[in-house]
């Protein structure tokens, strides 16, 4: 691959296809449009420019894997684009049109835009398109707002898109991408405690994971605890997270903003809107890291995994697999094996 290339996962189980997205043509018209409607496998994508064809390519091939998915129980994609080429803005259209569209089938049964639309003026690849088919997570195993069951949740809101980035700067990059869509969907923002403590007496520790636990506890003893958590219902309920709010679409740093004005911890209050959210953003350890995800409630099956710059996964996947210890206490270790 090469270096200026970023790649994109689009996970949806076990089988995989690829495809590499060519150069933008420099004729498309980037003019933004308010509301400009294209259909692709019939299926209905509103994209706010006039799309380059590339994009309408890359559209084709998201519709087509989540089809197939749909179809067969699981399947993903290996999507590559120059960068610049709005491979974000692409992917970001095409699959909350998707779900959009699975949502308004009756029980998420039948997604059956099967037929193609009569009206579609443009459909770059007919239908099914000749498809083929930094990190610092909590880690914490503290309880949630609310217990809650992804599995249950799936029912009642059909596929959740989970957005995974390397970096929390990926991800406003991402989340402003997703500010120019007309699919604002309800949306969450999963961080570490590290970006989001707003208890300003932990805030800025170095063992903040540690001390939140602590105090959690302490809340458990009837002791002080952090007022802060008491408060993290109060963020997912404030106005200006709702529809036609001034953070409808957010990133953390708003996220955190909401939560210093209503004095209520922010890193539980993106927990609570993820349990109602349709698309979460969040770094790859979240979907990565097994002993994240059961923490986070965080479940792949059914729902449309996304890895941004997938390249990165390697590195990610054996981090999550290896732990760091000292010399002494390995050898620690083995000594008190071998004496048994
Ligand atoms: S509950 Fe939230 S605000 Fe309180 S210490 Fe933990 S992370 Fe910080």
């Amino acid at each position: 691959m090469k270096a200026n290339h970023r790649r994109q996962s689009t996970y949806t189980g076990e089988a995989m296809s690829s495809y590499r997205m060519p150069a933008s043509n420099s004729n498309a018209n980037p003019k933004p449009s308010k509301k400009n409607v294209i259909h692709i496998g019939g299926l209905p994508i509103e994209f706010p420019y006039q799309p380059y064809g590339s994009q309408l390519a890359y559209m084709g091939r998201v519709i087509a894997t989540l089809d197939r998915a749909q179809r067969d129980g699981h399947f993903h994609a290996l999507l590559e684009s120059p960068t610049g080429t709005g491979k974000s803005l692409s992917l970001l259209c095409s699959v909350l049109a998707w779900q959009k569209n699975h949502r308004s089938k009756p029980q998420y049964g039948n997604i059956s835009h099967s037929k193609p639309d009569p009206e579609a003026l443009v459909d770059p690849l007919g239908h099914g398109g000749g498809f083929v088919p930094e990190m610092e997570p909590s880690g914490n195993l503290m309880p949630t707002l609310s217990e809650s069951n992804n599995t249950k949740q799936n029912k009642t809101r059909g596929p959740i898109i989970y957005y995974a980035t390397r970096t929390h700067s990926q991800i406003s990059q991402v989340i402003s991408e997703f500010r120019k869509t007309n699919y604002h969907v309800p949306m969450a923002v999963l961080a570490s405690r590290k970006r989001y403590c707003t208890n300003a007496k932990v805030r800025g520790q170095d063992n903040i994971d540690e001390t939140c636990k602590l105090l959690l506890k302490e809340r458990g003893q009837k002791k002080v605890g952090c007022p802060e958590f008491g408060n993290a219902n109060k963020i997912r309920s404030h106005p200006s997270l709702k529809k036609g709010g001034c953070y409808e679409v957010h990133d953390i740093e708003d996220l955190l903003k909401v939560g210093e004005m209503v004095e209520g911890c922010s890193y539980f209050g993106a927990q609570a809107m993820a349990e109602v959210a349709e698309i979460v953003f969040c770094p790859y350890s979240y979907i990565i890291n097994p002993q994240i995800r059961k923490a986070m409630d965080i479940s792949v099956k059914g729902n449309i995994i996304i890895l941004d710059e997938a390249h990165n996964i390697e590195d990610i996947a054996r981090e999550a697999g290896s732990i760091d210890a000292e010399e002494g206490v390995l050898i620690h270790g083995i000594r008190k094996s071998l004496s048994k």
